[in-house]
This record gives structure tokens, C-alpha cells and sequence, in this order.
């Protein structure tokens, strides 16, 4: 049987795969099983943040994968205690909780903020508020998180306690906080699977004075923007607004599973023995990884991750086509239908992402300048 054929007959239908199986991959570069080579614009969904097999990630993952690949949080790791320490020292955050994906980084928000709430004010305070086409991941508690009813609909009952603001209206929001005992607020500077909309700085800063003023937990989810994708490590930081707590995950270990909820001074000690757990959170194979991408993702680097964005930018802009996004997280409006123009893009040797009705590039953070231009060139002319 060919891997397509195994994989439809034994792999749950749940997601609706392109026609390509991939079997090698170099930076930014795969390959298929016909020796076919792309361009990849996705980072596996803005994972792999230095592409494929990067040999500096692989050295790390492989040598700590033969000094002690797992032991449970029932002992202190050193690579889990460094990564945390890297983390709390380049946001100001206080203390950090380890999971493995971004779904469970958000759950574990979540937790926080109830748990906050409900000892200061009383258990009715459990209101989370999202804003209308946020995403924020697929078990029934962050799907009950994210804004977008489409997402719901199969699954009810989900997590109670969520209510959704209009993403840039401020009023909105004042008045939901008033209107309801709220625990926190929980965004995404950049919302990814919503199509790419980049919240206004006045509102951002407004959601941050409005849980100040009213003693809420301010949670940005940086599953997508964070970790160099928009040029800053977190996108709260293009914002001038210091979080309560930020979840992580997707870039974080380059290609490995891993979440990190970070908590800043207020909320830190919201969580106490027994409160939450996870029992692959913080595994030192996934730190060593994670540890590895931080250490390279330093100003320079966020530099020049600003300055492809806007090459970028500036490229399709002139190409007449309007760009929403920030750094290397990038939404193009396109008048084609979007899964059109993805099939196009990979026919000619180059993958992207959609983002509702948009064509969603988010490439490996290193990619050469030569084949961002060649992917452009592409992308351009099938757009056209
Ligand atoms: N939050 C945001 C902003 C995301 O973009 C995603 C995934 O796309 C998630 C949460 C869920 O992350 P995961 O699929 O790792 O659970």
C-alpha cells in the first residue's frame, strides 16, 4: 500500500490532507515521495521555526535524547528548570507551567484565571471573555474559548462560561466586564486561524487597563505569534501591555510538542500542589529543543525577521494585493478562491496556509531571501 492509501485506511478522517506525502525536508525546502521539491511557507503551521532538520535544533534534541529523554515531573530536569528560567528572564513573567501543545497552554490559563478569581472574589467570577473569530484549540474547553460558532456546533455541551467580545471595540467590552462576574480576558494579538487580523493598539492597551481597573486576568495566547514570529519574541511585546499570563506552544521547541503557560508575579502562585499536572509537560528532550531556538532567536535575528516581513509586504503590496499581519505571520487577500490558490501554489512547488478566506504564509523564521523571493515570484503569479 502507498502512504496515502495506509494512512486514509487506518489514520481517523479528520483532516482533509493535500495530495502530497512528504518524506524528507531541508530549512525550508521538502521533498515528496516523487522526488518533487517545495518551498515551504508553512513551518507545519508555524512550527518548524528553522525549517526542516535544522542541524543546530537536531544536535540538541539528539544529544540530550542520549543524556535522559523523559523522567516525569515527579524530579527536577535541568533542561525543564533552564528553559523556564530563559523564559521568565526575557518576558518579566515570574514562573512557568509546561505542557504539550497550545490547547493545554490555554486550559491551563484558563485555570489560572478561575482559580484567581473564585479565591479573591467567589466561584460565580468564572467568566472568561474571548473575542468573536479568535481560535484558541480543540478540546472542549478552548473550543468553547474560541470565538467562532462554526467550531462548536458538533459538540455541545462545551466548557461553560465563555462570552465573546467584537474583536477592536472597546465599548464592547467595557460593557461585557460590567454586564458579568468575569474572571479574566484571553486574546491573540494576531488572530491566526481567524484570517489574520491584527488587533488595534488602542484596543489591546484598553483590554489591558479595563483588567487592571477591575482586578482581571489578562491572558494574551501567543500559540502563534510567539516566539520570534512577528519579529518581537512575543507579539504582546509589539504592544507596550505586560500580560498577567501568556500561553505558548507551536514554534517554542521547533518542531517538537510542547506548551508553556507563563505567569507573571500576581498569578503565580495561583496554582498549588495538586491544582495541575501533565505528565509529558516540560520533557527535557522538547526543553533541550526549546532552549536551543530561544538562544538563537536574539535581536539581530528578530531584525531580520522584521525586515523579511516587510520585504514581503512591501513585494505583494506592489503586486496591488492588500496584506494584513505582522512579521512573518502574513495574511493576503486574495479575489481567487483561497483553495484554488493554494492548489495552484503547491503545483508550483510552493505550500502556504489559508486563514479563512485569506492565502496565510507563515515560513520557516530563517528562510534564505532567495527563495522567499522565488515563493513570492509564485505566489504573484497564481494570485494574479
Ligand atoms: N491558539 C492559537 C492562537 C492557535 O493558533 C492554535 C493552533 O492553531 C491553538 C491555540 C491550538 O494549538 P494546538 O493545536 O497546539 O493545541
Amino acid at each position: 500500500m502507498s502512504i496515502k492509501s495506509t494512512d486514509e485506511r487506518y489514520i481517523a478522517h479528520t483532516y482533509k490532507r493535500f495530495d502530497i506525502a512528504i518524506v524528507a525536508g531541508n530549512g525550508c525546502l521538502c521533498y515528496d515521495d516523487n522526488g518533487k521539491e517545495y518551498i515551504d511557507m508553512t513551518s507545519g503551521i508555524g512550527v518548524s521555526t528553522f525549517g526542516y532538520s535544522d542541524p543546530v535544533w537536531a544536535q540538541a534534541v539528539a544529544n540530550q535524547a542520549k543524556i535522559l529523554q523523559h523522567t516525569s515531573n515527579l524530579y527536577y530536569t535541568a533542561p525543564c528548570a533552564e528553559l523556564a528560567e530563559i523564559l521568565c528572564t526575557r518576558t518579566g513573567m515570574d514562573k512557568v507551567f509546561f505542557s504539550n501543545s497550545g490547547a493545554e497552554a490555554n486550559e491551563c490559563a484558563v485555570k489560572v484565571a478561575r482559580k484567581y478569581a473564585a479565591d479573591r472574589k467567589g466561584a460565580e467570577y468564572c467568566n472568561i471573555i474571548t473575542l468573536k473569530k479568535s481560535f484558541h484549540g480543540r478540546t472542549l474547553t478552548t473550543l468553547a474559548a474560541t470565538g467562532q460558532d462554526a467550531f462548536h456546533e458538533k459538540f455541545t455541551p462545551l466548557t461553560d462560561g465563555f462570552l465573546y467580545a467584537e474583536a477592536n471595540d472597546i465599548d464592547g467590552l467595557e460593557k461585557l466586564v460590567a454586564d458579568n462576574k468575569v474572571a479574566g480576558m484571553l486574546i491573540e494579538v494576531v488572530q491566526g486561524e481567524g484570517g489574520v487580523n491584527t488587533l488595534d493598539e488602542d484596543f489591546v492597551k484598553a483590554a489591558e487597563h479595563i483588567c487592571r481597573e477591575n482586578d482581571l486576568v489578562f491572558m494574551i495566547d501567543e500559540v502563534q505569534t510567539g516566539n520570534g514570529r512577528t519579529g518581537k519574541l512575543y507579539g504582546y511585546m509589539h504592544y507596550g501591555v505586560q500580560p498577567d499570563v501568556v500561553s505558548t506552544a507551536k514554534g517554542l521547541a521547533g518542531g517538537l510538542p510542547m506548551g508553556a503557560t507563563l505567569m507573571s508575579k500576581k498569578v503565580s502562585d495561583v496554582l498549588g500542589y495538586g491544582d495541575h499536572g501533565s505528565t509529558f509537560g516540560g520533557n527535557p528532550v522538547c526543553a533541550a529543543a526549546a532552549i536551543s531556538v530561544l538562544n538563537r532567536l536574539d535581536d539581530a535575528f528578530l531584525a531580520d525577521v522584521t525586515a523579511k516581513g516587510e520585504f514581503i509586504r512591501e513585494r505583494l503590496t506592489a503586486a496591488g494585493f492588500a496584506v494584513s499581519g505582522l512579521g512573518l505571520m502574513v495574511g493576503i487577500t486574495t479575489e481567487k478562491p483561497v483553495s484554488e490558490a493554494l492548489a495552484a501554489c503547491t503545483e508550483k512547488g510552493v505550500l502556504c496556509l489559508s486563514a479563512k478566506e485569506k492565502l496565510r504564509l507563515l515560513p520557516p523564521l530563517n528562510i534564505p531571501q532567495e527563495q522567499l523571493e522565488k515563493a513570492l515570484d509564485i505566489i504573484i503569479e497564481v494570485l494574479s
